[in-house]
């Protein structure tokens, strides 16, 4: 049972898992208040393609609003602005939401005993180490094993396979095993289009840029506009 965003990490992975035979039952999202609900909806449109691929999943989604505004803080759920240059360690904590993941993986055990799924695929990955400590593998195994023992009678396993990949690495998977990166979404901007010049847009940005490959997501015009961007940003990182 993945949890999927509607990001390029969960969304290669979830296809990356039905390509490993993983029987994926239901897939989880999550409403936490965040400002970039647009989101949840590409998660809807990803599954749906899911399904003329491979077969039909539920789909849950599971809303947590008011827990996400007992925990507003920084930019994605709080009142911070959102960085609008390459990240930095500093400039990426912004983007924390306190001990977001570890509450949406311990929903994700619950409704996984639940419906009988013995797995929570969960898109943790080696770009994100630095800032998100909840992204490491050493949270990761740690989690898996108090799961185990939260619920011995019913065991569930984390499967983080991304753990020591980075974004590059992901978006050159994705396009390998053919996941429909054109319907991701990952701007943390509350707007209808990617602002292309947030923290995250740059990040995506950069990771297809690596892979010498345009955003599938974004129209010419845009994929132009985001290459001034991150050579703006560049630049003004360098000075
Ligand atoms: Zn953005």
């Amino acid at each position: 049972m993945p949890i999927v965003s509607g990001g390029i990490d969960s969304t290669t992975m979830l296809f990356f898992l039905a390509s490993n035979n993983y029987r994926i039952v239901e897939v989880l999202s999550f409403n936490y208040a965040q400002k970039h609900k647009i989101e949840t909806e590409r998660a809807k449109l990803i599954i749906d393609y899911f399904a003329k691929v491979h077969y039909k999943i539920d789909h849950q989604i599971v809303d947590i609003g008011n827990i996400g505004k007992i925990i507003a803080h920084g930019a994605l759920t709080g009142n911070a602005d959102l960085p609008k240059k390459m990240y930095d360690t500093e400039s990426q904590k912004i983007t924390v939401v306190p001990n977001r993941n570890m509450i949406f993986l311990s929903i994700a055990a619950g409704r996984a005993i639940t419906i009988g799924a013995s797995n929570i695929g969960y898109a943790a990955h080696a770009s994100d180490y630095s800032v998100y400590p909840d992204c490491r593998p050493e949270f990761i195994e740690t989690l898996d094993k108090a799961l185990l023992l939260g619920n011995l009678w019913d065991p569930v396993h984390l499967v983080a396979p991304f753990k020591h990949l980075s974004k590059t690495e992901i978006v050159k998977l994705g396009l390998e095993i053919g996941a429909p990166l054109e319907l991701t979404w990952s701007c943390y901007s509350n707007s209808s289009r990617p602002c292309l010049e947030c923290g995250t847009c740059l990040e995506r940005t950069e990771a297809f840029m690596n892979n010498n490959i345009s955003d599938p997501a974004l129209s010419e015009d845009e994929w132009q506009q985001a290459i001034i961007s991150m050579d703006d940003k560049r630049s003004m990182s360098i000075k």
